[in-house]
């Protein structure tokens, strides 16, 4: 199938991803924080949620299934622990807003947590953590969604595809940061097989039958599965804990049964936990960390996670973003009032 594609800078992108926001109802502060993840997904090759995404976004907003205008609230609740109420507002903003609180607990006492309630996370989660070590401290993401995935051994979604980053800094280098679903594949990556025609790998999800399938149209009508079976599910039901029974958010059945037919997730929650590795009386964290790196990469055929996107990285402000024509021609009839 010829794929025709356009050609744009990543500034290009972040613009045409802010006015298709604000066309959508969303206010400049919101379109900003939301079109800057856009802008280092597409910068990172993160191809699903970058500009992928936007349509997505835009089709909650003018629902008004999530609050294009929401202003964080962002609470003091105890020494070790920040909140955040999203106002049904997208993520970015409620995590811009309640970051700088978080590393400021970390820092002065070693560990702290961020809880975010009633957001609406569309997005990748490495770019919630990356400022978290690159301020040099150890961080994990836990985020939950809408019911797309079964327990293991189940049929019936119960689980969002409920994802988790990890960011450790570096001495001279970008930190070591990576994410991932606890499903066996990111529904993003399921949407893009269906949008391109292409079959998915055995063992990603079940169709509306309960049957195994390798079609993506019918997994996104059916069941996602957790990776690694048992303890992937497992991993899935801790995540679904500490994003959204933590922190008070609505749990990935609930936004299921709250969902209006349009947009993704919404007042899902988000549990970031942040640690001062310097506060454990242990000068040498950062060095260790690269001993155990060098040996790691020491065998051939081991790279650490994240490494394709710092790659991407430096190579895509040269090269420049290539977008289908269609996703992009639809992004701009949205900036365009269409
Ligand atoms: P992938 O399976 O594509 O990648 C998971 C991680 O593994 C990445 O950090 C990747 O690093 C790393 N990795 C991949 N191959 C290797 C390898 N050979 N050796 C070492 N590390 C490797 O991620 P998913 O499909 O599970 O998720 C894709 C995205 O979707 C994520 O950004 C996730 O945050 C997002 N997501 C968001 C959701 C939401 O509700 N907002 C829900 C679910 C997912 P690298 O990037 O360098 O390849």
């Amino acid at each position: 199938m010829t794929q025709f594609t356009v050609h744009s800078t990543l500034d290009a992108i972040f613009d045409l991803t802010v006015g298709a926001l604000m066309a959508s109802g969303a206010n400049r502060e919101n379109a900003e924080a939301v079109a800057e993840v856009v802008w280092k997904a597409e910068r990172d090759g993160c191809l699903s949620h970058g500009i992928f995404r936007v349509p997505g976004y835009c089709d909650a907003l003018k629902a008004n299934a999530v609050n294009g205008s929401a202003a964080p609230k962002v609470i003091d609740q105890a020494p070790g622990i920040v909140r955040v109420d999203a106002e049904n507002g997208l993520a970015p903003l409620a995590m811009k807003i309640g970051r700088p609180a978080l590393i400021e607990k970390a820092k002065s006492q070693g560990i702290a947590t961020l809880g975010i309630a009633n957001s609406a996370h569309f997005a990748a989660l490495w770019p919630d953590v990356e400022p978290l070590a690159d301020a040099g401290l150890v961080a994990m993401n836990f985020v939950n969604s809408r019911a797309f995935v079964a327990a293991a051994g189940g049929k019936r979604a119960v689980f969002g595809t409920n994802p988790m980053a990890f960011a450790v800094p570096r001495p001279g280098k970008p930190p070591m940061v990576f994410d991932q679903a606890s499903s066996a594949s990111a529904r993003g990556e399921i949407m893009l097989a269906a949008r391109d025609g292409h079959t998915v790998p055995e063992g990603l999800g079940l169709g509306p039958d309960g049957q195994p399938t390798t079609d993506p149209a019918a997994i996104l009508k059916g069941v996602q599965l957790p990776f690694g079976g048992y303890k992937g599910g497992a991993i899935a039901m801790m995540v679904e804990i500490l994003a959204a029974c933590v922190t008070g958010a609505d749990t990935s059945l609930e936004g299921e049964a709250a969902y209006t037919g349009h947009g993704g997730p919404s007042a899902a929650g988000n549990l970031v936990i942040a640690i001062d590795p310097s506060k454990f009386g242990n000068d040498r964290f950062l060095e260790r960390v690269e001993t155990m790196f060098e040996s790691m990469l020491a065998d051939e055929g081991v790279r650490l996670p994240g490494d394709r996107r710092l790659v991407n990285r430096k190579q895509t402000p040269e090269s420049g973003v290539h977008t289908d024509k269609a996703l992009y021609d639809k992004v701009v009839a949205i900036r365009d009032g269409g």
